[in-house]
Parts: structure tokens; sequence; C-alpha cells
């Protein structure tokens, strides 16, 4: 049976302190990376290390993506960086709405902007989504539903075919692989995320959009998600910056 190719993001957020540092885990990961060809490896280091990684980088088969991005096209807006410049740098994916930025004050009404405007850029948006906490009422489905509808809201067919929806219940953020979802809550929740999706849009796009899982992934626990928890691949923080480990889910994500 063929395999279906996976999704591995690094998401290293503001680490690591230098850029010779960046530099190691980027060329650990790199030495094992292109072995891995049935997984698409991306990875995000802060802004500022991106454009001299890429540029050393001789190799192709790992992708590099910005953890944000500014939703204006350019001008006067000190601090920010644009989608054209993530992507003259060498980037192809950028995360959008990471739990960590919306708890700084990022608001769904940007998530929608900074969606159109990667697209227009080319760039893949990776665009996060998730709930706080496992309500036993379901609270936390109506969330999910809602994040979904107003970050694509306005978004055409075609190009919500393009974005990928990273899931990433913040409760199981920044923990040990015992902290993880279960395969089977995965599951379940992928199931829903697609039925949103196919309410929403089409069917198409509801069988069709890229889920990945995020939240303690590490080498423990990335086989049974994987196996079990109906997504295609995972963002993986802490465990990336770690290129043993990264490598290892890597690994784990080619063999199934
Ligand atoms: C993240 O913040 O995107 C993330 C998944 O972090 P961790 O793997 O450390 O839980």
């Amino acid at each position: 049976m063929k395999k279906v190719k996976k999704l591995v993001i690094g998401n290293w957020k503001q680490n690591p302190s230098t850029h010779t540092d960046a530099s190691e885990i980027f060329k650990g990961i790199a030495k094992k990376a292109h072995t891995f060809t049935n997984v698409t490896t991306v990875v995000c280091p802060p802004f500022v290390f991106i454009d001299k990684l890429s540029a050393g980088y001789s190799g192709s088969s790992i992708y590099f993506g910005g953890q944000d991005v500014s939703f204006e096209k350019s001008g006067a807006h000190t601090g920010e960086i644009s989608a054209a410049q993530l992507y003259s740098i060498g980037c192809d994916y950028v995360i959008i709405g990471h739990s960590e930025r919306r708890a700084a004050g990022e608001r769904d009404e940007s998530v929608n902007k900074k969606i159109k405007i990667a697209l227009e850029h080319k760039l893949t948006p990776v665009v996060c989504i998730g709930e706080s906490e496992r309500d036993s009422h379901g609270k936390y489905l109506s969330h999910l539903r809602n994040q979904i509808a107003k970050a694509l809201k306005g978004v055409k067919e075609k190009d919500v075919l393009q974005v990928v929806i990273a899931y990433e219940p913040i409760w199981a953020i920044g923990k040990t692989g015992k902290d993880a979802i279960t395969p089977q809550k995965l599951h379940e929740t992928s199931l829903f995320i697609r039925r949103v999706l196919l309410e929403t849009f089409s069917k198409k796009v509801g069988m069709s959009v890229t889920i990945l899982y995020g939240g303690s992934v590490k080498p423990m626990n990335a086989r049974e998600l994987l196996e079990e928890g109906e997504v295609s691949g995972f963002l993986v923080g802490g465990a990336s910056l770690d290129a043993g480990q990264f490598i290892s889910i890597l690994e784990t994500a080619h063999n199934i």
C-alpha cells in the first residue's frame, strides 16, 4: 500500500539564543531529514535566523517557515515582518494564530487577514486552533467550530485546500509526552474538524485539508498519535529544538 506523505513542522518559538546554536540544531536535523522521503519537513526558527540558515543550506528536503506574519503588505508597521519578506528569504510556510500569539492579543480577525495575505504570497498558512480546556458538555467543540469559521471567513474554496490546520489543544502544549492528547480523542477531534470543513465549504475540502496535531509530541508518543489519531503529521515545539528527538519523530512519521 502506498504511504501518504506526512508533514512535520518544528516550531522553535523564541529559541535558541544565538545563531551558532540555531545552526547546530539545524545541521543536526539536516544530516538525516533527507533520508525521510515520506515526510515533508519544515522548520520555523525565529525570524532573525531564517535567512542565514536557508542561505547556508544546500539541500532541498527541508522547508522553512515563519512563526507569524504581518497582515499588512508593507509600510509603517514597526516590528512586523511581511509575507513578501518571508517568501524572499526562503519561507514556504507560516504559522498563524498560534495559541501563544493569541494569548498575546492575536484576534480571529487578524488571523483571517494573515491567512489571506500568506496565500497571496504563496506561503502555506499553518493555522493553529485549539481549546484551553475540555469541558464535559462539549463546549470546546463550538469553540473549535468558531475558530475555524472566523479564521477561514471569505477564503475561497480553492485556497482553503492549501491551508494546513494545526489542532493544538492549549492544555497539552509544553508538557511531557504523557500529557499529550490520547490517540482516540485526537481521532474524534480530527473527524470533527473535517466535518466542520465539509459543512462550511465542501466535501472535497472536508476530505482533503491537511490536519496536524501539536501538543507535547515526543518520540515516545509520535507513533500512536499518527497511527490512531487520524492526522497527517505534527506541529512540534519543544522536541524540535533537540535534533535527536526531532529526527526520531521524523523517522516514525516516515515509517508509518
Ligand atoms: C507548540 O507550541 O506549537 C507545541 C506544539 O509545543 P510543544 O510540542 O512543546 O507542546
